[in-house]
């Protein structure tokens, strides 16, 4: 099953049990300086949630896009994990409640008219005082107790507003994945045997200032599923990165790099990263984030020059990412028409940042010659902490590709003075953002304006050029 079919039966199925189907909303928050991104389904929907708008139909279903980029280490590591990618939800909005989530997810799930899933592979996890959905599961389901898993994190909180117990369904991808005797297989530990497939949130509960719980009157449900993981399910395929929504970005980016998929372990990490990333950066251009040095702009500058570098793992040393824009149009315009629309602006954008990236690559190559010879002046082999921390931060140079460069010649990189000058460079942030959050304490107009960025993938870029 195609994965635009998958994503057309969620959207059908929901409709026929009387929801109404909201369009994707973009990338970037609307009126909501807590998020920098929007990264679930129900993020573009919170006005209905806290009651400040109150829907013409209680009952909403959507296919939104997310980009979610506390995920990027595990982006080509794990099977299941993309920054950008698309989230499946049905939501209540004080009517419907877990009976119906919970017996509707399972119809969608298991019934040959839709995705007919083999019920005996799944399993779910609940909230271990949430007797409600354990007896739903057992007593109106039919699951046995065995595939039912307790688990004291199925709870979504996140601070004062409403919050509630979870239940969480896995697909049991079989002994291929795993042996069950390692309890890692089992649901929610590392291991992807069990692949989490749909989160069914029950907001119940009203996260009081003074830290208790209250129940709320009007109870909604939030559900999101990852439609790339019922793809890599539904086609039979080792992960997400095989299935039709990746498969075509992967394969043009082999054909220009001229290597072949799944022969190399470190060639295939590179080809999922870059298809990953190209996907969130043609995205994000396309919602009008444009590359830049704060905020948002940054995470897409970082993430495309991830990018660029995994490119160079792949022996791809000009610009390439742009040419993958008209595929990223290719797969998903059939829900997402702007991706198509503004294509020419998108390729237009990612390739001067992309060019511009390679200009600073070299001009950081001429700036590491420069502190070659100062060293060798100084009858040193060794580029100073302070100096390998300058190409870091002013060049994106990571550390281990300056190391690479000056073991050609014949050099060593200080790594303990680099270390340092980054701790110090965090010392200096840290100190920073407790500036802006006492700003936040003082509320006002001055409040709304930081939206702090969560972009962590340095440390990986690090790793990431390890190989470059
Ligand atoms: P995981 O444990 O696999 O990281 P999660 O528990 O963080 O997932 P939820 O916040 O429950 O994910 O999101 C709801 C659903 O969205 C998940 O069940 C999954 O199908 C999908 N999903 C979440 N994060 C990602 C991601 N980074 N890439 C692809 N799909 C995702
Ligand atoms: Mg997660
Ligand atoms: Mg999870
Ligand atoms: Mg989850």
């Amino acid at each position: 099953m195609k994965a635009s079919e998958i994503r057309a039966k969620w959207l059908k199925f929901f409709e026929s049990k009387g929801h109404t189907i909201e369009p994707s909303a973009p990338l970037v928050p609307h009126n909501d300086p807590s998020l920098l991104w929007i990264n679930a389904g129900m993020a573009p929907l919170k006005p209905y949630f806290d009651g400040r708008v109150v829907p013409e139909n209680p009952r909403i279903a959507n296919s939104q896009k997310c980009i979610r980029t506390n995920d990027i280490e595990n982006v080509g590591k794990t099977r299941r994990h993309h920054t950008f990618f698309e989230m499946l939800g049905n939501f209540s909005i004080g009517e419907y409640f877990k009976e119906e989530a919970i017996t509707w997810a399972w119809e969608f799930l298991t019934s040959p008219d839709w995705i007919g899933f083999d019920p005996n592979r799944l399993s779910v996890t609940v909230y271990p005082e949430d007797t409600e959905a354990f007896e739903l599961w057992t007593k109106k389901i039919g699951l046995p107790e065995e595939r039912i898993y307790k688990l004291q994190e199925n709870f979504w909180d996140i601070g004062e507003g409403p919050c509630g117990p979870c239940t969480e369904i896995f697909y049991d991808r079989g002994d291929k994945y795993g042996d069950l005797s390692d309890p890692e297989c089992w649901p929610g530990g590392e291991n992807e045997r069990f692949l989490e497939v749909w989160n069914l949130v029950f907001s119940q509960f009203n996260h009081n200032k003074d830290g208790s719980y209250t129940p709320l009157p009007n109870k909604n449900i939030d559900t999101g599923a990852g439609l790339e993981r019922f793809a890599s399910i539904l086609q039979d395929v080792d992960s997400n990165f095989d299935t039709d929504l990746f498969q075509p970005i992967i394969q043009k980016t082999a054909q220009l790099a001229g290597v072949t998929y799944k022969q190399n372990e470190e060639y295939d990490v590179a080809l999922k990263v870059i298809a990953d990333h190209i996907r969130t950066v043609a995205f994000s251009v396309g919602d009008g984030v444009l590359p830049s040095n704060e905020g948002r702009g940054y995470v897409i500058r970082r993430l495309l020059r991830r990018a660029v570098r995994y490119g160079k793992v792949l022996g791809m040393d000009k610009s390439f990412l742009y040419t993958l824009t008209p595929i990223v149009g290719e797969v998903m315009g059939v829900y997402y028409p702007e991706v198509v629309e503004k294509r020419e602006f998108i390729e237009k954008i990612i390739r001067i940042e992309e060019e511009r990236f390679h200009e600073t690559l070299s001009d950081g190559l001429a700036i590491l010659a420069e502190m070659v010879e100062k060293a060798r002046n100084e009858g040193s082999t060794v580029i100073s902490g302070p100096d390998a921390f300058k190409l870091y931060d002013t060049y994106g140079f990571p550390f281990d590709l300056t190391e690479d460069f000056a073991a050609e010649k014949g050099m060593t990189v200080d790594r303990a003075g680099f270390d340092q000058a980054m701790q110090e460079q965090r010392d200096r942030a840290r100190e920073a953002r407790k500036e802006t959050d006492s700003m936040k304490v003082q509320g006002g107009p001055l409040a709304d304006l930081t939206v702090k960025s969560e972009f962590v993938g340095y440390t990986d870029l690090v790793t990431a050029a390890k190989v470059i």
